[in-house]
């Protein structure tokens, strides 16, 4: 069946095409597409002003730390001067670090990788995978999906009070989800957090490209991002937040950079003093092609104005709404509700289809780029469908007939940044 045969179809795309913006694409096959692009919650695209400050750099590239000459001092200020935007930019404490990563899986894996001895944490199920997976080796407590932002504190509140006050906690908390766009209450849950004398880190994958993220006023230990989804896609995430922990933890990759002083002992052996600022988590050579499109887009984010960038994603946001909400067979995936506060990533099942199917037919038929399947966030999906957890996966789901459920959804997500 092609997707113009259904009602539906008709009004969603010709709607989501206004949201993206255009771009054409050189395929492998030979000649190109031009299609509205708007998977913005998996990579987003560059900013202009990230493209000319790296095409900028890229001839005066050299290595960090490492050397005397003059390309090598460039890099290393850009580097370092990268690490102070991103201190700005998030608005970090005086004595926070901030560590280059590979991205938001990188950063959380490498907290979960220097948590203390016995550190308990405590993760809703309704994470993104890479907020919900690294912390395997530590005693994890999966709280149920919150139904109201309200909802989501009383749970953690709970389950604190329960935990041993003794030892070391962490919660681990998105701030706007990457299915439903719908935005945390981050510093209420960081209150509840700290009350109960655990630690609080921020997934901010998808809330830093959409809003300001302030590490003070949110009051979070930690924050973690990535590049990629916040306009500077070479490669590149951030840690932000408390040094204690990542300072007392052995180095995340052992390594040049990371190490201080290295000497053989008269057993044979060696000896390693690591460093404990940012640098023990940063062996090898580091991305600074990565860290300066970072910061080059913060200033450019901040530049443009949140103010400015919230308003005109909010547009968008009520704009597709209002379009699906026509849609008779359209049913919008959401956990808070229609009222709650949300970023442009809004995830939908159309009744009577699969939403692969749909997504492809999107592409090939209407040249709109969306992402279909369970989202990196397999429980929430789940929940939001009411499917079995046996049900299957991201692709290759048998096609629901009218009034089924789906067992997989449709995403749409778009930003103001470009
Ligand atoms: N957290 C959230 C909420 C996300 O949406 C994503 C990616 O989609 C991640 C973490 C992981 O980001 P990355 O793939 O850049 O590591």
């Amino acid at each position: 069946m092609s997707v113009s045969t259904l009602a539906a179809d008709q009004s969603v795309c010709t709607l989501l095409p206004v949201l993206g913006r255009d771009v054409t694409v050189p395929l492998v096959t030979g000649g190109e597409v031009t299609y509205a692009a708007l998977d913005y919650a998996a990579s987003a695209p560059a900013l202009q002003r990230v493209w000319d400050d790296v095409a900028a750099y890229a001839p005066y590239y050299g290595s960090v730390h490492r050397g005397a000459g003059y390309l090598s001092q460039l890099s290393t200020d850009l580097f370092e001067n990268a690490r102070r935007t991103v201190a700005e930019f998030l608005d970090c404490r005086e004595d926070d670090q901030v560590v280059f990563t590979r991205s938001t899986t990188d950063s959380l894996n490498l907290l979960a990788a220097a948590l203390p001895a016995d550190c308990q944490v405590f993760v809703f199920e309704t994470e993104h995978h890479a907020s919900l997976l690294p912390w395997r080796d530590a005693r994890v407590t999966y709280l149920d999906a919150p139904r109201t932002p309200a909802e989501a504190v009383a749970t953690l509140e709970r389950a604190l009070v329960d935990r041993d006050p003794h030892g070391p906690a962490l919660v681990c908390v998105t701030g706007a989800s990457n299915v439903t766009g719908e935005i945390w209450p981050v510093r209420e849950l960081a209150a509840a957090a700290h009350v109960h004398g655990a630690r609080i880190v921020l997934d901010a994958a998808q809330l830093a490209p959409h809003h300001p993220v302030s590490v003070r006023e949110l009051a979070v230990d930690w924050v973690a991002f990535s590049g990629h989804k916040l306009y500077a896609p070479f490669g590149s995430g951030v840690l932000a937040g408390r040094a204690d922990w990542l300072s007392e933890a052995e180095p995340y990759l052992a390594g040049g950079g990371a190490s201080r002083k290295v000497a053989r002992r008269a057993d044979g052996g060696v000896d390693v003093e690591w460093h404990v600022t940012a640098a023990r988590h940063e062996a090898g050579s580091p991305n600074v092609i990565g860290a300066y499109s970072i910061a080059s887009a913060c200033k450019a984010l901040t530049e443009a104005g949140f103010d400015t960038l919230v308003a005109r994603e909010q547009y968008l946001i009520d704009t597709v709404r209002a379009g699906l909400a026509e849609v008779p067979e359209v049913r919008v995936l959401s956990l808070f509700g229609d009222d709650a506060p949300r970023v442009g990533v809004i995830s939908f099942v159309v009744d009577g289809w699969n939403s692969s199917h749909f997504a492809a037919a999107l592409s090939a038929e209407y040249g709109i780029g969306v992402r279909d399947g369970l989202f990196c966030a397999h429980p929430l999906v789940r929940t939001l469908l009411g499917s079995a957890p046996e049900a299957q996966g991201e692709c290759g789901a048998p096609e629901a007939a009218p009034g089924e459920k789906s067992l997989n959804a449709i995403r749409v997500s778009f930003g103001a940044g470009t």
